[in-house]
């Protein structure tokens, strides 16, 4: 075994395609059609105006940009989507992916290992977090049809978004002072008898906050009330409870007592778009996925994830990518958690840097790895002006200087919960969000702090005068 080293996208792929190469070469030589020629310099310019064009983006892969959910998938998964690819098997039928089929059963029971979900469980990748949850929910509506979906007000807007796909009426429950599902408000609900599934959020887009699971979970069983889990953010911090505060750590604890859970390997998995996946704690819910098809199942008899899943055509390649990812980091503290542990501690360590800024004061305290924060202002309006220009003049700057972060919305009545109280002149006000996503943030944080305090003061100076 040799010491672990960073590796690149540029020294794996050459091994991978000559791997993929050698397999074709084994079926003989063939000529590719005519038709599929190209001219090579013609090629050469696309290809390079290709690359030059992309350069019209955020730098989502440095350790600088702590904006959104964004970040490039691991070296190790790239070449292995490569290779994969190149092959192009479809995950819809064992035909059209013997191999990437079973690496998908193997990476399912990892993620059912990891969640502490029923080895008799079912389950399958999806392309997106929004299809995933979407199947979780056509699942309730068929299992206790006529009734509504509970969610809270700070969950992803999917669910509301789903439920008129669906046509199934939707119920916002409120939020608490660090944006958590409101457990009085979420039992007068129940109490209706009008709820069917209970979406519980851990890890809410906005904020990362962790609904408390851990209480839901008794009352929605008294009521009959499905649970669905989102994590499509949070999911892999199920491997780091002992970084979590209590509270969170018991609410992840609950996972194994719901229904259905939904995670993205493309957010904190390491993986490229394309790889969502949802779970079902029991197999009783494969009669609602009967249907015939006349084309595509014919040369194995064992079952095809078509036959379990909404979508038809799924991308192979992403199961042999997360596969391989797992392979080098498995779902364990040691594994992928290392990867996912800093992100907390970087949001915890900037947490305490801007408690103490007299410019800057932290909108809550964080759960995951997402961090909120505001410049110290009088009201709504100066807050909205400031918090954009301080996103602006972060990133306006020469490119290694430049400090990428993003906004996010919300009303004076949150902050006044949260017991910043400002004028209230205007219906919103963006304030600043960071998602720390990427291990190498933690270093990063006291100089990303210095930063942001330095233009949060330009911003006032210019803004407030
Ligand atoms: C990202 C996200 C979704 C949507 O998933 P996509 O993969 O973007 O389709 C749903 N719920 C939560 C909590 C998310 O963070």
């Amino acid at each position: 075994m040799a010491e672990k080293r960073a590796v690149t996208a540029a020294e794996l792929i050459p091994g991978v395609i000559a791997g993929i190469d050698a397999i074709k070469s084994t079926y003989g030589e063939w000529d590719v059609h005519p038709s599929m020629h190209v001219d090579p310099d013609a090629l050469r310019s696309v290809l390079s105006e290709l690359t030059s064009r992309l350069d019209d983006a955020f730098p989502f892969f440095h350790p600088q940009y702590a904006g959104q959910m964004l970040k490039p998938p691991h070296p190790v998964a790239v070449a292995a989507y490569t290779a994969t690819m190149l092959l192009n098997p479809n995950n819809h039928s064992i035909d059209g992916g013997r191999a990437t089929t079973i690496m998908e059963r193997e990476v399912l029971e990892q993620l059912v290992t990891m969640f502490g979900y029923n080895p008799d469980y079912l389950g399958h990748l999806t392309w997106s977090g929004t299809t995933a949850n979407l199947e979780a929910l056509w699942v309730g509506r068929e299992i206790n049809p006529g009734k509504a979906i509970a969610h809270s007000k700070d969950s992803h807007y999917t669910h509301s978004r789903m439920g008129e796909v669906l046509g199934v009426e939707t119920v916002a429950i409120a939020t608490d002072s660090r944006g958590r599902m409101d457990l009085g408000a979420l039992e007068s609900e129940f109490a209706t008898g009008r709820i069917g599934t209970v979406v519980v959020t851990l890890g809410t887009t906005g904020l990362g906050a962790v609904d408390p699971l851990a209480d839901i979970v008794p009352l929605a069983r008294e009521h009959g009330v499905r649970i669905h889990v989102d994590t499509a953010y949070g999911g892999f911090f199920a491997l780091v409870g002992d970084e979590l505060d209590a509270e969170a750590a018991r609410h992840y604890a609950a996972i194994p007592l719901t229904d259905s859970i939904v995670v993205d390997p493309h957010k904190h998995g390491l993986q490229p778009y394309g790889c969502g996946a949802v779970l079902f704690n029991s197999q009783d819910i494969i009669t609602y996925y009967k249907h015939d098809s006349p084309y595509t199942y014919f040369a194995s008899t064992d079952r095809h994830f078509g036959e379990i899943q909404l979508e038809c055509s799924r991308a192979g390649a992403s199961a042999a990518a997360l596969w391989t990812t797992l392979k080098m980091f498995p779902l364990t503290r040691a594994g992928l958690g290392e990867i996912v542990a800093p992100g907390r501690r970087a949001a915890m360590l900037w947490h305490g840097l801007v408690s103490e800024s007299d410019v800057l004061q932290p909108y809550q305290v964080p759960e995951l790895d997402i961090f909120a924060y505001l410049p110290r202002v009088e009201s709504m309006s100066e807050l909205d002006r400031v918090s954009h220009a301080i996103f602006e003049m972060a990133a306006d700057t020469t490119r290694p200087q430049q400090t990428h972060l993003a906004t996010y919305v919300v009303t004076a009545a949150q902050l006044a919960v949260r017991g910043i109280d400002l004028i209230d002149d205007a219906p919103t006000a963006r304030i600043m969000r960071s998602v720390l996503m990427k291990p190498e943030h933690e270093e990063l944080v006291p100089e990303m702090h210095w930063h942001v305090e330095m233009w949060s003061r330009r911003a006032m100076e210019r803004e407030l005068g």
